[in-house]
């Protein structure tokens, strides 16, 4: 029998409920984002449906996610403001390490980190990312990045940001995807310390910045 997730989906359309239209056409008017929103499906645990029981998370599948998504959007409010938090989270639970699965996870799930920004899309690369300029170089124990991102969204509303970066040419790879890192920037909401930000004003409230990189320095620390 396929599992529908009927009581997750009840539970996710009682919260949406105290978020109407009106919540949504106030934040528009004035491009806000929905801190309100986001809190109560973190409290909730909705935004931790992926991180598994140990780290704190309800250890739940895709699918249920899905159907939390599926019932957020079916109510009229905007998962877009946050769906990050749930496929960003796939990456650090499949490459983490276990110290940093430990440091990050259970935080993200209590919502004192939030983990909404994922920086891949440059612009002179989106689909083809073998093609990133983006570069990570060693610098002491950490690293030094270097470069632009584009249609990064939510990083003023996250502390937290995957970060795509080539670790190695691309001439000197076998495969274009080869020599390509993922690492984690913790950059407190906010621009500063080699990381600058400016919006970028698109017709729906997306909350999407261009990054700017300059000598941006990430801890070496796995
Ligand atoms: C509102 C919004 C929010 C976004 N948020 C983020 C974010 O948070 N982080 C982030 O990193 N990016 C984000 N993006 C970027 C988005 O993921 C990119 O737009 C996407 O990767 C496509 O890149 P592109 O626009 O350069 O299109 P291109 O790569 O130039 O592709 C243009 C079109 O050509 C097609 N195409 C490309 N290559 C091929 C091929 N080889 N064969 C056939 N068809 C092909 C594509 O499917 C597409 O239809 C966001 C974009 C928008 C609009």
């Amino acid at each position: 029998m396929v599992e529908t997730f009927e009581d997750i989906r009840a539970s996710v359309r009682t919260l949406c409920a105290g978020f109407p239209g009106s919540y949504w056409q106030a934040l528009d008017a004035e491009r806000g984002y929905p801190d309100r929103f986001v809190r109560a499906l973190t409290e909730a645990g909705f935004l931790a449906a992926l991180i598994p029981a140990e780290h704190g998370g309800s250890g739940l599948g895709l699918t249920a996610a899905a159907a939390i998504l599926e019932e957020v959007q079916a109510a009229g409010c905007n998962g877009g403001a946050c769906h990050a938090q749930m496929y960003t989270m796939g990456t650090l639970l499949r490459h983490g390490s276990p110290a940093q699965k430990a440091r990050f996870l259970p935080a993200v799930a209590r919502g004192d980190l939030r983990l909404q920004a994922f920086g891949v899309t440059e612009p002179t690369s989106g689909t083809d990312t073998s093609r990133i300029r983006t570069t990570a170089v060693r610098h002491g124990d950490g690293w030094l990045v270097n470069g632009q991102k584009v249609w990064t969204s939510r990083v003023e509303h996250s502390d937290l940001m995957l970060l795509l970066a080539r670790t190695t040419p691309r001439e000197d790879v076998e495969q274009p995807h080869d020599g390509l890192s993922v690492f984690f920037d913790r950059h407190s909401r906010g621009a500063g310390g080699g990381l600058q930000t400016r919006p970028i004003r698109a017709m729906i409230n997306h909350h999407s910045w261009e990054v700017f990189f300059d000598d941006l320095k990430v801890p070496g620390r796995r």
